[in-house]
């Protein structure tokens, strides 16, 4: 299969090629022909299965066909849980649409309103934004969305773990209801189903990655340790394994900041990105992660949702999540699109509970590995 059996036009192809992707993904194959029908879609599909493409692409080409507006009213809507999230999906926007002349912008929380405000009263074709940035945007008139003609809600799921129902349904009673919606979740609940029926029509399913189950291509190890011992362990991994551009996963901010200051006191570089850090804080320091200049990144979940790193080797679980979907978002950030990766827990006795919840949802007991200094 080749993008172009895909049907995707030649500006789309033109960009694809740019970004040296040979095939699409499961994800892709499956979801652009359906989206340039028309579909509505309703897609199981984690981070790293490529779906940003997979929407983005056929959104593309469908908006390209409508006559081109005079001044732009925002006709294409993407919802992201994450300020992070909201930031990389644009970037994709961008990278993928580079060949059309369609104007695009995202919002999100945490910085400036103002000249969020001046870019979409300029006028957008495009608007990616996060649901509460969105909504004050609105109230202050600096945008409409009685013209959208594709809503893609991105992470679903996560967006209802945040809290977002709320938000998300003031902003479907703004939107056309002739419309087509693009709704995409890690996992299905219940509750997924249920937005899922409000704010679609007679959507397809489409499934790539089994439900509830990690990616075959990460190799997951557990490191039994005693609590106050796992900062020791972690330093001690990270030095004598090599490890590389790691992601650990902290539950707490403070406990993020206390990891940070104890890896550098052993001389490795890290630093911590959560929501008590500012906008640009942040992005400074994914940049910093990304260009090597930092060895090691120590987020909290809500953080490091959606943040796609490039070939991220390891994700380390300072501490094991409380929900256990959790555990599958976390070690989603590693081993994407087909690169291998490894996801590493660090358990201590207190954590058993957690544990054993998390093998139960992924259906597989995970190995071992004892430290005889640590365990
Ligand atoms: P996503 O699941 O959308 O976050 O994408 C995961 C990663 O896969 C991103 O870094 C993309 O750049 C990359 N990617 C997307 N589509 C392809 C493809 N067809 N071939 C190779 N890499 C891809």
């Amino acid at each position: 299969m080749t993008f172009t059996t895909l049907g995707l036009s030649e500006p789309l192809l033109r960009a694809v090629a740019a970004t040296g992707y040979t095939q699409p993904t499961p994800i892709q194959s499956k979801a652009i022909p359906a989206v340039l029908a028309g579909a509505d879609i309703m897609a199981a599909a984690q981070t790293g299965t490529g779906k940003t493409a997979g929407f983005t692409l056929p959104m593309l080409q469908r908006l390209a066909a409508l006559p081109q507006q005079k001044q732009p009213a925002v006709r294409a809507l993407l919802l992201t849980p994450t300020r992070e999230l909201a930031a990389q999906v644009h970037a994709s926007i961008r990278t993928y649409g580079k060949f059309l002349t369609l104007r695009s912008t995202v919002v999100f929380g945490g910085v400036n309103i103002n000249p969020q405000i001046k870019e979409l009263r300029a006028g957008v074709d495009i608007l990616v934004a996060t649901p509460g940035r969105l909504l004050d945007l609105v109230q202050q008139r600096a945008v409409r969305l009685d013209s959208v003609n594709i809503l893609v809600l991105d992470e679903a799921d996560r967006m209802l773990d945040m809290g977002f129902i709320h938000d998300l349904k003031r902003i479907m009673s703004l939107l056309p209801r002739q419309r087509q919606t693009l709704m995409f979740s890690a996992t299905f609940s219940p509750e997924i189903r249920a937005l899922a029926r409000n704010v679609t029509n007679n959507p397809q399913e489409i499934d790539v990655a089994p439900r509830n189950s990690t990616l075959d291509t990460i190799s997951q190890m557990i490191f039994p340790v005693a609590k106050d011992g796992k900062a020791s362990l972690l330093s001690h991994l990270i030095r004598t394994r090599n490890w590389y551009q790691a992601l650990v996963f902290s539950r707490t901010k403070h406990g993020a900041d206390k990891l940070v200051k104890r890896l550098e006191r052993d001389n490795i570089q890290a630093a911590a990105i959560h929501s008590n850090k500012s906008q640009s804080q942040r992005t400074r320091t994914l940049e910093n992660f990304k260009k090597n200049r930092i060895q090691i990144l120590v987020a909290t979940d809500i953080a490091a949702r959606g943040l796609d790193i490039h070939q991220l080797s390891h994700v380390i679980n300072f501490d094991l999540p409380h929900v256990p979907e959790d555990y599958i978002h976390r070690i989603g950030r590693t081993g994407r699109a087909g690169a291998s990766g490894q996801a590493i827990s660090l358990v201590s006795p207190d954590e058993n509970k957690q544990l054993q919840s998390i093998e139960r949802l992924i259906k597989r007991r995970i190995e071992r590995e004892a430290i005889p200094e640590f365990a």
